[in-house]
C-alpha cells in the first residue's frame, strides 16, 4: 500500500518536471532560433546537465521517432551507449507486443497535440531482458508544427515487479478467498453484503447476485435470536475492535439452522472502516460434541455426586484425586480435607501397613467385595464392602476408581444372626434333651400301654410295636415285627379292613373302628381301632392304637338281650293294657244299661208309680238308688277313662257362657250344701267373653272339683270364682273350700289315679280316688291346667284353667 502510494506520488512529480524540462527545451530552442547568445548557450549546458543527471530518462526524438536525445541517466538504465541510440527510431527498442499501441499513442499524440498520454511501454535491455518504463511524452512545436517528441521515461520495472508480484498474490488471495473452506462474507460499514465466496454461496443456497447489496443481518441467513448478537458484532467492528469471533446460527439452504464461529475482521482505509469480512466456519458438530462432551461431563459428575455410595478415585502415586460427597455423608471428611492427600488416609483402622499393602494391590489389579473396617470422623467405625478398578490408558494406570458400600448394617445384622443361630443351636440342644426325656416317658407309657398301640409302613408292614401287642396277639415282638397288619384280619371282614387301610393311606384318620383279629392260638379277639398317617423318622408311616373290647362287647351283647326281653315284656303289657281298657269299656257298658234301668225302675217305684210303698221301702230303694247313682258315676268316670287311655275321647267345642256353667254346678250342689249347712257362693268376674270348648267335659271337672269341696268340708264354706287370665286366652276357675285340707307331702299325689289319702278301711268319705285323675287328663286334652292350694285342717283351692277357645 505505502509503495503503491509513493511510486503514484514519484509519477507526479516526474510528470511535472517532464513539462517543466520540455517547455523550457521549445522555449530554450525557440531562443536559440532566434540567436540570443552566450547566456543561452550556459543555460543549455545547465540544462543539460540537469538532464543528464535528472535520475529520470530522458529522450527527444524527430517527428519520424529517432532519436535525437538521449540523456546518460536512460543509456544507463537500457544499457547502450549515447551513440548507439541517437539517430535510431526509439521502436526498434520496444517490446514487439508493445510497438502498434505506442506509435498509435504517437500518432494520436500527433494528431490531438493537447492530450497528453501516458504510457507503459517495455524497451529491449542491451543484455536481452525487457524493462518496463512509463513515460508522459509531450511534443515541442514550433510555428505551429511538430519538430520534436519528448519523453521522459521512468524505469519502473521494480514497481511492475512489485505489481507482478501484488497481483499474482492478490490472485492467490482471491483463490483462497473462493475456495477456503470457510464461507466468508464482505459487508460495507452499512452491514450490506457487497461480496461473498463460493463457499458462502453454497453455504446459504443463494446466489452472490441474490444477496448483493442486502444488509447480512436481514436478508434471512441469519437465526432472528442471533440477529441482536450479530448486530452488536458489526457494531463493535466499526466502533475499532478489529477482529471479533462469537457463535451465529444461519439459516442453511437445507432450512436447517447451523452455528457458524463468525469472525469479524474490520477493514480500514485511511483510518476508517470501509469494510467488515465475516469468515463463518460451521461448528455445529463441534458445538454438538462439546454438547455431548458437556453432557457426558455433567452426566458423570452429577452420577459421582448423587451416588449414593462414596467413588474415590486414586492417582497411580496413591493420592486421591476425587471423593464423590457420599465419602463425606458416610465418613465426616470433606472433600477439601481429603482431595490431594496421601495415605495413611484418616478412616483406616489397624496396621497401616497393612492396609497400605492392600491398597498398592488394589491400585494395580483392582479388588472386589474386600471388607473393610474403617472409622468416621466422629469416632464410630463402619463396615464398607471395597471394590477397586484401575482405569489404563495407552498401556499406563491413570487412576483406580474405589467405590465402598456400607455394609455397617448387613455386618451389624449378620453378628445379629449369628448371635441368634447360637441361641437357637442352644435352643434346639435344650429342647432336643427335652424331646429325648419326654421320648424316654412315652415310651416308658407306650411300652406299658394298656393298648396294643403298633407303627406300620404305609402298606401294612409292622416296623413297631409296644408289649401290649404281644399280648393282644400271643406273638413275640419279632414274630410280629415280620408280619403285616392284614395278616391277623379273619378272611370275612378283609374286605372292610382294606377299605379302610386305603382310606389312611389317602390321609384320612380312623376312628373307633371295631373289627376282629385272629390270635396266634387261633381265638378271635375284638378290637376298636384307631389309625392315622404320619412321619415317623423322616418316613411316612401308619401309627395305630387297637383296644381289646371282646369283655365289653360281651356285656353289649347281655345289655342288648336285657333290651330285647324288656321291650318284649313292655309290649305285652301295652297290649295287656290294651285289654284292659278294652275290658272296662265293655264292661261299663254291660254295668251301665243295668244300672240305669235299676236307677230308672227305683225312682218310679220311690215316685209311688207302680203303687204305695212302705216307710220303710222306700228307705231301703232311696239306698238302692243312691248307690246305684255312685256305681254309675263310677262306672262313667272308668268309662271316660278308659276312652282317654285308648284315644278314644272326643273333645265337642261349643260356644257358652261360664255363668251358666256355674249356675247349673251350684244348682245341682247347693242341696247337698244345705244338707250339710254350708254356704255355696259364686262370683264371676264381670264381661267374661263367651267361651268356645267343650263345656260338658268343663262342666265334669268343676263339678267334681265342687263335690270334693263339699264332701271333704264339715263347716264354713265352699266358694267359686271365674276370671279371665291375665293374657286373655285362659278361664280360671277356682273353688276354695274351709274344709279338712291336705297335707303337704300328700298334694303332689292327688291326681293320680285311684289315689285316696284316707284309704284305711275305715275311711269316712266315699270316693274311688278317680275324680282328680279324670279332671287332670281332661283339662290336659283341654289344653288347660289343674292345680291345688292346701293347708291341712283349714282348707283347700283347687283352681282349673282352660282355653277360651278350644284349639285342638
Ligand atoms: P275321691 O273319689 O276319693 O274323692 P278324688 O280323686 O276326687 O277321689 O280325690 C282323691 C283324694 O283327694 C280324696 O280321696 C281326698 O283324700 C283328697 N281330696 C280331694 N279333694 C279334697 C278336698 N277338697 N279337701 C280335702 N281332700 C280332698
Amino acid at each position: 500500500m505505502m509503495a503503491q502510494q509513493r511510486s503514484s506520488s514519484f509519477l507526479k512529480a516526474v510528470e511535472t518536471l517532464l513539462h517543466w524540462t520540455s517547455k523550457n527545451i521549445s522555449d530554450t530552442e525557440s531562443e536559440s532560433d532566434e540567436g540570443s547568445g552566450s547566456h543561452t548557450k550556459d543555460q543549455e549546458v545547465l540544462y543539460r546537465h540537469l538532464v543528464d543527471h535528472a535520475g529520470v530518462g530522458i529522450a527527444t526524438t524527430d517527428i519520424r521517432g529517432r532519436f535525437t536525445f538521449v540523456n546518460e541517466a536512460l543509456c544507463n538504465m537500457i544499457g547502450y551507449s549515447r551513440e548507439e541510440l541517437l539517430g535510431q527510431p526509439f521502436p526498434i527498442f520496444l517490446h514487439p507486443d508493445d510497438r502498434k499501441d505506442i506509435l498509435k499513442i504517437f500518432w494520436n499524440a500527433w494528431k490531438y497535440p493537447m492530450r497528453k498520454p501516458r504510457i507503459e511501454f517495455r524497451i529491449l535491455h542491451k543484455e536481452g531482458h525487457y524493462l518496463h518504463f512509463y513515460s508522459c511524452p509531450t511534443l515541442t512545436l514550433h510555428k505551429g508544427e511538430i519538430i520534436r517528441f519528448n519523453a521522459i521515461i521512468l524505469d519502473i520495472s521494480k514497481r511492475r515487479e512489485v505489481e507482478e508480484a501484488l497481483k499474482e498474490s492478490e490472485e492467490k488471495y482471491r483463490i483462497l478467498y473462493e475456495y477456503a473452506g470457510d464461507a466468508v462474507f464482505t459487508c460495507d460499514c452499512y452491514s450490506n453484503i457487497i461480496d461473498m465466496n463460493k463457499i458462502a454461496c453454497e453455504h446459504v443456497g443463494l446466489q452472490k447476485e441474490d444477496l448483493t447489496g442486502t444488509s447480512i443481518v436481514e436478508c434471512g441467513i441469519i437465526y432472528p435470536a442471533d440477529k441482536k448478537k450479530f448486530r452488536a458484532i458489526i457494531q463493535q467492528l466499526i466502533e475499532g475492535n478489529p477482529t471479533i469471533k462469537d457463535n451465529i446460527r444461519f439459516k442453511l439452504k437445507d432450512g436447517m439452522y447451523a452455528i457458524e464461529e463468525v469472525t469479524g475482521t474490520a477493514v480500514y482505509k485511511e483510518g476508517m472502516v470501509v469494510a467488515i469480512t465475516f469468515i463463518c466456519r460451521n461448528v455445529t458438530h463441534q458445538e454438538q460434541l462439546m454438547m455431548a462432551l458437556r453432557e457426558s461431563i455433567e452426566f458423570s459428575s452429577s452420577l459421582l455426586n448423587n451416588a449414593p455410595n462414596p467413588i474415590l478415585v486414586i492417582n497411580p502415586d496413591t493420592s486421591i484425586r476425587y471423593v464423590n460427597p457420599a465419602l463425606e455423608s458416610l465418613t465426616g471428611y470433606a472433600f477439601g480435607r481429603v482431595v490431594g492427600t496421601t495415605p495413611p488416609f484418616p478412616w483406616w483402622t489397624g496396621d497401616p501397613q497393612v492396609t497400605m499393602k492392600y491398597l498398592k494391590e488394589a491400585l494395580d489389579e483392582g479388588t472386589s467385595r474386600l471388607e473393610k473396617l474403617y472409622r468416621k470422623k466422629n469416632g464410630d467405625n463402619f463396615w464398607v464392602e471395597v471394590t477397586a478398578v484401575p482405569v489404563h490408558s495407552a498401556g499406563e494406570l491413570k487412576y483406580t476408581i474405589i467405590s465402598w458400600v456400607d455394609i455397617t448394617d448387613r455386618k451389624e445384622m449378620e453378628d445379629k444372626i449369628q448371635t441368634y443361630t447360637r441361641d437357637l443351636e442352644n435352643l434346639v440342644e435344650k429342647r432336643t434333651q427335652e424331646v429325648m426325656e419326654s421320648e424316654r416317658k412315652y415310651s416308658h407309657l407306650i411300652e406299658y400301654a394298656n393298648d396294643a398301640i403298633f407303627i406300620a409302613d404305609r402298606h401294612g408292614n409292622i416296623k413297631d410295636v409296644n408289649k401290649k401287642s404281644s399280648e393282644f396277639t400271643g406273638y413275640s415282638r419279632e414274630e410280629l415285627l415280620s408280619k403285616r397288619l392284614i395278616d391277623f384280619i379273619p378272611t370275612s371282614e378283609i374286605e372292610i379292613n382294606r377299605k379302610m387301610f386305603s382310606q389312611v393311606e389317602k390321609g384320612n384318620s380312623i376312628e373307633n373302628f371295631e373289627t376282629t383279629i385272629i390270635r396266634e392260638d387261633g381265638t378271635t379277639m375284638t378290637i376298636l381301632l384307631n389309625m392315622i398317617m404320619s412321619e415317623y423318622s423322616g418316613e411316612i408311616v401308619i401309627q395305630g392304637i387297637a383296644r381289646d373290647i371282646t369283655q365289653r362287647k360281651m356285656l353289649e351283647k347281655e345289655r342288648e338281650s336285657y333290651i330285647n326281653a324288656l321291650e318284649m315284656l313292655n309290649y305285652k303289657l301295652a297290649e295287656a293294657d290294651k285289654l284292659k281298657t278294652q275290658f272296662l269299656a265293655t264292661m261299663s257298658h254291660e254295668l251301665r244299661t243295668p244300672l240305669n234301668s235299676i236307677i230308672g225302675f227305683t225312682d218310679i217305684i220311690l215316685a209311688g208309680m207302680s203303687g204305695p210303698i212302705s216307710q220303710e221301702v222306700k228307705e231301703q230303694l232311696e239306698i238302692v238308688s243312691s248307690s246305684s247313682k255312685h256305681l254309675l258315676n263310677l262306672i262313667n268316670d272308668i268309662l271316660d277313662l278308659s276312652r282317654i287311655e285308648s284315644g278314644k275321647l272326643e273333645i265337642l267345642p261349643t260356644a257358652f257362657t261360664l255363668e251358666e256353667v256355674l249356675e247349673e254346678v251350684i244348682r245341682i250342689h247347693s242341696p247337698m250344701a244345705k244338707e250339710k249347712s254350708l254356704t255355696l257362693t259364686c262370683t264371676i268376674q264381670e264381661n267374661l267373653p263367651p267361651i268356645t270348648n267343650d263345656k260338658t267335659r268343663i262342666k265334669q271337672i268343676i263339678m267334681n272339683l265342687v263335690n270334693n269341696a263339699i264332701k271333704y268340708t264339715h263347716e264354713g264354706s265352699v266358694t267359686l270364682r271365674g276370671d279371665l287370665s291375665r293374657n286373655n286366652h285362659l278361664v280360671l276357675v277356682s273353688v276354695t273350700d274351709t274344709g279338712i285340707g291336705i297335707g303337704k307331702e300328700d298334694v303332689k299325689d292327688i291326681f293320680q289315679a285311684f289315689k285316696q289319702l284316707d284309704s284305711s278301711s275305715t275311711r269316712r268319705y266315699e270316693g274311688a280316688g278317680l275324680g282328680l285323675y279324670l279332671s287332670k287328663k281332661l283339662v290336659d286334652i283341654l289344653g288347660g291346667d289343674i292345680r291345688v292350694e292346701s293347708v291341712q285342717g283349714k282348707g283347700s283351692v283347687f283352681t282349673v284353667s282352660f282355653p277360651v277357645t278350644y284349639s285342638g
